[in-house]
Parts: structure tokens; C-alpha cells; sequence
């Protein structure tokens, strides 16, 4: 059994984005928008350099919403992974829920087992790749991202990403606070002593 760590993507290892309407930032939804918060792929190579398995871990419910389509979230995931790829940080597995219980496109309106918080998608990917979930992390910059974690039976650390603050409510409780991924691996390979 291997040791994973889990990485939400949007505001751990891409920028958010201010939406144009609402002003709060969310999740990128054109291309030109993806790009990769500074550290964040020296942070997923030196995880993988140590051996954890990595895997991210993203809610993605803009399509089933109507704000894009769902091939312009695929677009944009290929890019994110292009651009990890790029500096040698490609995640070992990546898995996103594109559900939502109160959506306009039928086929992906539902209450699904994967949308954090809901630990699903930790739980698929850990039965697929031979990971003890026990001995892994989630770490995120909001609560659902703790709560799928510890759901999950993972050790947790959520990200103080600025432009998410409106998804911290402090209904979860991680493990730790960190100011960003580099911070976050840093307490992870101190403490599994890797
Ligand atoms: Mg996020
Ligand atoms: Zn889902």
C-alpha cells in the first residue's frame, strides 16, 4: 500500500480567477485563464521525488451549471496537465466530478458520491491505485476540500488562498493552516519523515 497525497486544483495549483459578475474568484473557464500558481509544480515533483503517490482531486460543476460546456472544462484540465507535464509534475492520477444536485444539464444533474465533500473520488482512486488512505493527505484551500479528506480518513491541510476566503467557513478543521502548497508539502514530508 502506497501513501498519496490528494491535491485540489483550482487555488492549490492553478490561479483562481475573479468571475466577471459575482467579483469572487473561482475557477478558470477558458483556456487563457489556466495558469500555474508559482511553486506549485516544484511542490508535485518533490512529492513525487519523496513517494507519494499524487493525485488531484477537483469539483467541476461550471457545465452542468450552463456558465461553459463540458468540452471547454476537458480543454482546460488537458492544459492544466500540459503545463504540469511541462515542468516534469505530472500528478499520477487526476480525477474531477462534473456533477451538481442543482444543475440545467440532465445528464449531470444529480447528487453524485464525488463531489467534495463527499470523499468519493479519494475513495475510487484509492482502491485503484493501492493507497492507504490512513497514511495519505488532502490537502485544499476550502472546507469541502478538508471535510472530503477526513471523510476519507486522510490527514488535511487547507490552503489560506486569498481569493477562496467565501469557501473557508471554518465548518472543517484541518490538520494545519498553510499560505500555499509549497508550505503544505514542506509539513508533509517533515512529519511522515520521508
Ligand atoms: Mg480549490
Ligand atoms: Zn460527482
Amino acid at each position: 500500500m502506497k501513501a498519496a497525497v490528494f491535491l485540489d486544483r483550482d487555488g492549490v495549483l492553478t490561479r483562481l480567477v475573479p468571475d466577471p459578475i459575482s467579483g469572487q474568484y473561482e475557477s478558470p473557464l477558458t483556456l487563457e485563464q489556466v495558469t500555474l500558481l508559482p511553486g506549485a509544480a516544484a511542490a508535485v515533483r518533490r512529492l513525487r521525488d519523496v513517494g507519494y503517490v499524487v493525485v488531484g482531486i477537483s469539483n467541476q460543476p461550471a457545465a452542468v451549471k450552463g456558465v461553459v460546456k463540458l468540452g471547454e472544462l476537458e480543454r482546460i484540465q488537458a492544459r492544466v496537465l500540459e503545463l504540469l507535464g511541462g515542468e516534469s509534475a505530472a500528478p499520477d492520477a487526476f480525477r474531477l466530478c462534473f456533477h451538481h444536485p442543482e444543475g440545467s444539464v440532465p445528464l449531470l444533474t444529480l447528487e453524485c458520491d464525488c463531489r467534495k465533500p463527499a470523499p468519493g473520488m479519494l475513495l475510487e482512486a484509492a482502491e485503484e491505485l493501492e493507497i492507504d488512505l490512513g497514511a495519505s493527505w488532502m490537502v485544499g484551500d476550502t472546507d469541502g476540500d478538508v471535510l472530503a479528506g477526513a471523510a476519507a480518513g486522510c490527514r488535511t491541510l487547507l490552503i489560506d488562498n486569498p481569493g477562496s476566503a467565501h469557501k473557508r467557513a471554518g465548518f472543517a478543521h484541518a490538520d494545519a493552516g498553510v499560505p500555499d502548497l509549497a508550505t503544505a508539502v514542506e509539513i508533509i514530508v517533515d512529519m511522515d519523515k520521508r
